[in-house]
Parts: structure tokens; C-alpha cells; sequence
């Protein structure tokens, strides 16, 4: 259900946010057994924020541009007073003493926080089949995944769990599930939207945004949640943009690139939309050419050695003695060791090995050097692309939504992100729209790249993206 139309309606009276609630539970009852999108569904203190949305309404005070919006959140970012697990058995208990960042500003904006979502073990992975409690399922196909990490947040939208959700992005963990799932998903410019209270995993990568039905509703959830924080230090000392006014202003006389290295390798029912969705942007107005972004391809290597590097650090924190679980053991040492063993998935402990080792004397510069080189290289190239482009286009994902248990083989899950990491790189906007259907029928999600702070014009590209959107039949021609 469309969040700006939910709010217009409760902050005039028409709607109550109490009924928009209830007819979500609902949504939630019929289905989540069988999805899974959910770590907890926080029934009673939804009911409560609605109603008092509802008796601010009744009292002539303007609950804001959230008003009685149900609301999930990712189960990395930190709600005080409620369990925030990262979908791993190591926060056992956990309750944080304190609201991320874009918790607050998201209530203090009228949202009603329905729930936390499932994801990936501590973010890491493209399925939502790495968390420790279960894999969340596809609402398009329930043998297939939702994509990942934020899987439970795109499945929760794409379901009608929830109107909106909160995912974070260090690699693809928003783009790739909006993808699979058929939903918008926005990876801010590092530094838009501050990241305290988010569970780091990588910080100098890790962005959080939002997941939508449209554009329009995304729009709206990054201006809520962006502009400075000063309890985040990297976060961009500037006030949220307004990209809502801007969304119907088109692309005319835009130059868009579609990046040649990332259309490789890709699925021909995934690349033959992308190509749709160039022309339709063509038709709109905008210079469409082919730009070369070589490094791109040296993305992947970067990601997973610098990923992994700041993960191995930023989890070292977890050792049973400040959070959630402890296993005792005859000595300090050892009560560490056997916590981190019975707290930590597989996933989790190969990349705190991985990093660790990539960080160790010796190998530091033949690994953890190079990729910062490669980092380097990515942003530079993006650069050159951006010196005559407005914005790039790509695919979100190589592919549809896989079945379960498909890529076993760490490799082959890595290369789902192929597309989605190097913004996370060069720390500039990319955003995935959808745009049709490929194989078997499932959504295929088309990436919009923008540089730094770029979010008005990605957004007016998104926007005309959805509306040349080929519906929902294999085939058939966009409705504009
Ligand atoms: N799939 C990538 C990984 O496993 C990205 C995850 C993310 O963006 N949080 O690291």
C-alpha cells in the first residue's frame, strides 16, 4: 500500500492509523508462516504508535509525512528495549539501550514500526538463507529466496507485510533483494543517512535505505531518515535533500551510460530488460550511449577482501562479555572462544578469517593494500564516467530470484553482486527500479547509478522508469 497516500490520508482524518495497522496484521497473519520475513512482529507497540498517530490526528496536531505509515527495520538497527539480533544467535537476549539514528526520525515522523526483519547473519550474504533463524522465502515463488542480506525487508513490502522497510547496503543487501523481490530499493550516498545504531559490518561501506512499492513512497522514507547526524561522524554535514518535489521533472537532455562491463556475463532475459529500459529513457528524452567502467570488474576482489577486513574488526566486539550470548569456559580466553564458536554462523567466521588473515602482517599490503588500490581505481573510473553523464544503468542483479540451496558455492553467491557493489566502492547512489519480468515470470530489476549526492536526478530517471515499466506479463510492451 502506497505510503505518501497512507499519510495524506491519516494526517487528514480520512484513514485511521489504527485500521491501515490492522489491515497489515492481517497481511502478516495470512502469509508470513509461509515467508518468513519477519524476526519479530512487535504487534502491541505498532497498535500503540498507531493510535497515538491517530489521537495527535484527533487533536489537531500533524503527526508528520509518516503518519500511521507501518514501518519494518532490518534486525541490525538497534530499537531500544527490543531484541535486535542481526539474524544470529550471538545477540541471544540482546536488547539495545537506545534508537538508531533512523528509528527516531522515522516515529518522530509518525511511522508505526511494525517489526524486525530477517536477514542474512550480520548482513553478509545475497539470500537470507545465512540467518540463524531460517531462510526467508520469495512472495513471487516461495522455492525461491528474496535475495539478501536485507531479505526479510524486501519480502515484508513485496508481501503487503508493510508498506515500508529499512534495509542497509554494503555491497547489494538493498538493490539485490528490491530486485528479486520486485521492489524499489535505494542504497543512499555514503554519508546521506547516518548509520548510528546500525550493527556495522563494514564502515566504510555500510549505507542505509529505504525499500518501497514506488518511487515516489522511497522518496519520501530517504527524506524522513537523510540529512546530518551528529552521532554518526561520517555522516555529510548538510540537511536531507527534497527529491519529492523533483520526481515528475523527467530526463529530457539527461546523459545516461549504460556501463559495458556490467551488462557481461548477465542473463539474456535480465539484459534484454535493461536494454527496454534504456529505450525507454531514450524515449524520454535522454542521450543513451554504451561507457566503459573497466574496473568494475576488479569490484568483486576488492569488495571481498575489504568487506571482510573491517568485518574481522568491527565483530570483534562480540566476545561474550559485553552482548548476548556467553558460553563460560575455564578461562577468560576460553569463555571467548567457545562463545564466538556456538554464537557465530559458517559465513560469519570464514569472513573474520578471511579478513583477519587479509590484515596480518605479511600479507597486509599483498591484500588489504591492493584492494584499497582497486577501491581507488573504481572511483576514478566513475569519475571519468560521470565528467559527461548525468547517470550510469545496469543491471541490478545478474539474475532473477534463484531456487534455495542454488549456490551453495561461495563463489557463486559472491557474483550475485557484482552489479551492486561498486557504488558501495566509490560510496556514491545507486538504486534499482523494477522494470518487468524475466524468467519464469519473476521480477527483473533495472539499476539506476548517480554520482555523490546525485539522489534528485537517480530518482527523476526512476521515476520514468516506473511508468514505462513493462506490466506484469512476459512480453508485453511498456504502458506508457
Ligand atoms: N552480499 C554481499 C555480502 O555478502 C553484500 C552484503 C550487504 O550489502 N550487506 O557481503
Amino acid at each position: 500500500m502506497s505510503a505518501v497516500e497512507i499519510a495524506a490520508k491519516v494526517r487528514s482524518g480520512e484513514w485511521s492509523a489504527v485500521d491501515v495497522l490492522e489491515g497489515h496484521l492481517e497481511a502478516i497473519s495470512a502469509r508470513e508462516d509461509e515467508i518468513h520475513a519477519f524476526n519479530l512482529v512487535m504487534v502491541e507497540q505498532a497498535r500503540r504508535a498507531a493510535a497515538a498517530v491517530d489521537d495527535a490526528v484527533a487533536s489537531g496536531r500533524d503527526p508528520g509525512p509518516l503518519a500511521g505509515v507501518p514501518l519494518a527495520l532490518k534486525d541490525n538497527m538497534c530499537t531500544h528495549g527490543v531484541p535486535t539480533t542481526c539474524s544470529s544467535r550471538i545477540l541471544d537476549d540482546w536488547k539495545p539501550p537506545y534508537d538508531a539514528t533512523v528509528v527516531t526520525r522515522a516515529v518522530e515522523a509518525g511511522a508505526v514500526v511494525i517489526g524486525k526483519t530477517n536477514l542474512d547473519e550480520f548482513a553478509m550474504g545475497s539470500s537470507t538463507e545465512h540467518s540463524a533463524f531460517g531462510p526467508t522465502l520469495n512472495p513471487h515463488d516461495t522455492t525461491r529466496v528474496p535475495g539478501g542480506s536485507s531479505g526479510g525487508s524486501a519480502a515484508a513490502v513485496a508481501a503487503g507485510f508493510s508498506s515500508l522497510a529499512l534495509g542497509s547496503d554494503t555491497g547489494g543487501s538493498i538493490r539485490q533483494p528490491a530486485a528479486l523481490c520486485g521492489v524499489v530499493g535505494v542504497k543512499p550516498t555514503y554519508g546521506l543517512v547516518s548509520r548510528y545504531g546500525l550493527v556495522a559490518f563494514a564502515s566504510s561501506l555500510d549505507q542505509i535505505g529505504p525499500f518501497a512499492t514506488s518511487v515516489a513512497d522511497a522518496a519520501l522514507m530517504l527524506e524522513v531518515i537523510a540529512g546530518h547526524d551528529p552521532m554518526d561522524s561520517t555522516s555529510i554535514p548538510r540537511p536531507s535533500p527534497d527529491i519529492s518535489s523533483h520526481l515528475d521533472q523527467g530526463v529530457e537532455g539527461m546523459r545516461i551510460g549504460l556501463v559495458t562491463e556490467l551488462m557481461e556475463g548477465i542473463d539474456p532475459d535480465v539484459s534484454a530488460r535493461v536494454h527496454q529500459a534504456a529505450e525507454a529513457l531514450t524515449a524520454a528524452g535522454a542521450v543513451v550511449d554504451e561507457v566503459s567502467v573497466p574496473a568494475t570488474l576488479y569490484g568483486l576482489t576488492a569488495y571481498y577482501l575489504i568487506a571482510p577486513a573491517e568485518a574481522s574488526s568491527n565483530l570483534a566486539r562480540f566476545d561474550g562479555v559485553r552482548y548476548g550470548l556467553r558460553v563460560d569456559g575455564p578461562d577468560t580466553a576460553e569463555m571467548m572462544i567457545r562463545t564466538r564458536s556456538a554464537g557465530f554462523g559458517d559465513e560469519v567466521k570464514a569472513r573474520i578469517m578471511l579478513g583477519t588473515f587479509a590484515l596480518s602482517a605479511g600479507y597486509y599490503e599483498a591484500f588489504y593494500g591492493k584492494a584499497q588500490k582497486v577501491r581507488t581505481l573504481v572511483r576514478r573510473e566513475f569519475a571519468a564516467a560521470y565528467a559527461d553523464h548525468d547517470l550510469l544503468l545496469s543491471p541490478t542483479s545478474p539474475s532473477v530470484a534463484f531456487p534455495l540451496g542454488a549456490k551453495a558455492d561461495p563463489m557463486s553467491m559472491y557474483m550475485c553482486d557484482v552489479c551492486t557493489l561498486p557504488s558501495n566502492l566509490s560510496g556514491e547512489a545507486a538504486m534499482s527500479v523494477p522494470y518487468g519480468t524475466g524468467a519464469h515470470g519473476l521480477p527483473v530489476g533495472v539499476q539506476v547509478l548517480a554520482p555523490a549526492m546525485g539522489e534528485v536526478e537517480m530518482f527523476r530517471a526512476a521515476a520514468v522508469l516506473e511508468a514505462a515499466a513493462p506490466s506484469d506479463h512476459d512480453g508485453e510492451e511498456g504502458r506508457s
